[in-house]
């Protein structure tokens, strides 16, 4: 990398105070070093936005720089990990000072939320890519898996359903009356690091809602060998969300729209009360595998898959 390329990193990325007892080198060397206590296991994820794929050019580059830190801190959170350190690598176009100076700080403001600290990356030049890797600390064992749903297990969600899928409608020309939360929930996601945290010991199973519920459960559902019944009725849809299904018919859409970055888990009937979060119980798993919605009184067989790249 460049002298001046360098000097913009430490410009815009390198933070001056050492958030997690973790990371012991940070930015400005070969690598990054961190030292995992003996008791955590290390929690990796990457997650990578193309621009045309994964947002419109022209985006806020201060909400690219949350929503690409927010996937990442997402699946953190549907281990039941800490977040402690994140790798960022840019593929830029060019070097706009204007965007850097706003993708770091909707990136940095969001890392010093959860105390994360930036501790390396990789910058060139290309179509504008953005990668970041997120790692966090779980107790040795004691991760969420998608593999650990029993039947008999309550399924539960935090947040909406669909205000996020509304919101990727309304910015494609949907005319909503009030589209301010939906739109959002699509460009800013809130990563729920403290509910993971809060139901690690308690839930089963556990995974984020990120290419849409019925997708992501049948996750759940085929690594753990059941099936699930969802009760429409309880899903916790937004007064938008049910204008908009009013309006279109379209009510498969807070199903299979992704986008929402809530968790979905689940939960053994002797265990739920201790889950002291904000969440709403929407099904239950079946030993009958597949995946069922329960409308109108009809019970409906839901095929239909969330957002598949390559499809
Ligand atoms: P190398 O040639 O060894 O890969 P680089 O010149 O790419 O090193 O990077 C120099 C330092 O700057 C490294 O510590 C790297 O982690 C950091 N770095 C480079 N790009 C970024 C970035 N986009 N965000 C954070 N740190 C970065
Ligand atoms: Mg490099």
């Amino acid at each position: 990398m460049p002298v001046s390329e360098f000097r913009l990193i430490d410009k815009y990325f390198t933070q001056k105070i050492k958030k997690s007892a973790v990371n012991r080198k940070g930015i400005g060397d070969d690598c990054a070093l961190m030292l995992i206590p003996a008791e955590y296991e290390l929690a990796v994820t990457v997650d990578t936005m193309v621009e045309g794929v994964h947002f419109f050019a022209g985006t806020d580059p201060k909400l690219l720089g949350h929503k690409l830190l927010a996937v990442n801190l997402s699946d953190l959170a549907a281990m039941g990990a800490k977040p402690t350190s994140v790798t960022l690598a840019l593929t830029l176009p060019e070097v706009n000072e204007n965007w850097l100076k706003g993708f770091s700080e909707g990136f940095l403001s969001l890392a010093n939320q959860f105390s994360v600290d930036l501790i390396g990356g990789d910058t060139s030049s290309g179509k504008l890519t953005l990668t970041v890797q997120a790692m966090g600390m779980v107790p040795k064992g004691r991760a969420m898996l998608r593999s650990g749903a029993k039947i008999g297990d309550y399924i539960f969600m935090t947040g909406w359903l669909g205000d996020a899928g509304l919101g990727l409608k309304i910015e494609k020309g949907f005319n909503c009356s009030s589209p301010n939360s939906a739109l959002k929930q699509f460009h800013r996601p809130f990563p729920r690091v403290n509910e993971g945290l809060a139901i690690m010991a308690h839930s089963n199973a556990c995974i984020d809602i990120s290419d849409g519920l019925a997708s992501d459960l049948e996750h759940i559902l085929k690594q753990s060998h059941v099936g699930a019944r969802i009760d429409w009725d309880k899903l916790p849809l937004s007064k938008m969300v049910r204008s908009y299904i009013e309006k279109t018919g379209d009510w498969q859409m807070p199903l299979t729209a992704g986008d929402d970055y809530e968790l979905c888990f689940t939960v053994a009937p002797d265990k739920i009360h201790l889950i002291k979060i904000d969440c709403t119980q929407i099904g239950v798993v079946e030993e009958e595998t597949g995946f069922r919605v329960q409308r109108l009184g009809k019970t409906k067989e839901l095929g239909v898959k969330g957002f598949e790249h390559f499809s």
